[in-house]
């Protein structure tokens, strides 16, 4: 067993570092992986620049550089749905990517030929993270995330991104990193806890509470590495 664990932004993995105290660090395709042995089992971190080109090539090099059969995403997003707060964490259920648009050919948003509007994370991973949570105490709401190229704070884009995909939580990354692991076999498990609302107060709110809903995220994800591990 190999873990790929993955943030975007270097705040996102610095809780998860610490955690592993001593680890290696190797330079590859522009990016630094950080190796480690968490209780007996390799483990590879890294942040990959935020968007879906750089979460792409981080995923596709941890899976295929690296050798991991399994890849955690742990980060911050956007709330859409109004029961997610500032802090809540949300998992990934389905993943789209939300600004995929050949709609002027009659496709729905999201989709292209020869592949689909969602992407399926592991169920398996899911199920794990329910029984964490509940010997945790604490709740995560399963969802469906939206991703894009785009930070957004706009209530009308959030709109927008309902309309089409039902979306309960908005980023940057999940769903091509999705798609990746998806092509390639690997199970998947996107964890976001709540940095902003997508509103158009969206970039103070984030300013504010990306780290600590980093850690948040990092903590929780650390505790379905223990329970995978176990
Ligand atoms: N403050 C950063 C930019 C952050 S971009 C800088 O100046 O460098 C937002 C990051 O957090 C992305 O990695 C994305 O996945 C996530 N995110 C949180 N809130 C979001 C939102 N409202 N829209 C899109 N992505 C969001």
């Amino acid at each position: 067993m190999k873990i790929a664990i993955m943030g975007a932004m270097p705040e996102e993995v610095a809780p998860i570092l610490k955690k592993l105290g001593s680890y290696k660090t190797t330079k590859y395709a522009d990016n630094e992986y950080y190796e480690a042995t968490y209780k007996g089992v390799e483990v590879v971190v890294a942040y990959s620049k935020i968007g879906k080109v750089f979460s792409t090539l981080t995923a596709s090099t941890m899976i295929q550089h690296f050798k991991c059969d399994r890849l955690l995403f742990s980060g911050v997003a956007g709330g859409i749905n109004p029961n997610l707060k500032i802090g809540d964490l949300i998992v990934a259920s389905k993943l789209a990517q939300h600004d995929l648009d050949i709609t002027a050919f009659g496709h729905p948003l999201g989709f292209v030929p020869g592949g689909s509007v969602f992407v399926q994370a592991d169920r398996e991973l899911i199920e794990l993270s329910k029984e964490v949570a509940l010997e945790l105490g604490t709740t995560v709401q399963e969802g469906i995330i939206a991703t894009g190229d785009q930070f957004v704070h706009d209530a009308r884009v959030k709109e927008n991104i309902v309309k089409h995909f039902n979306a309960d939580a908005l980023e940057m990354e999940g769903a091509s990193v999705g798609v990746i692991c998806d092509a390639l076999g690997i199970a998947f498990f996107i964890l976001r806890a709540i940095s902003d609302t997508a509103d158009t107060d969206a970039s103070f709110s984030f300013d504010e509470f990306m780290e600590s809903s980093a850690i948040i995220s990092a903590e929780f994800i650390m505790k379905m590495v223990d329970k995978i591990v176990d």
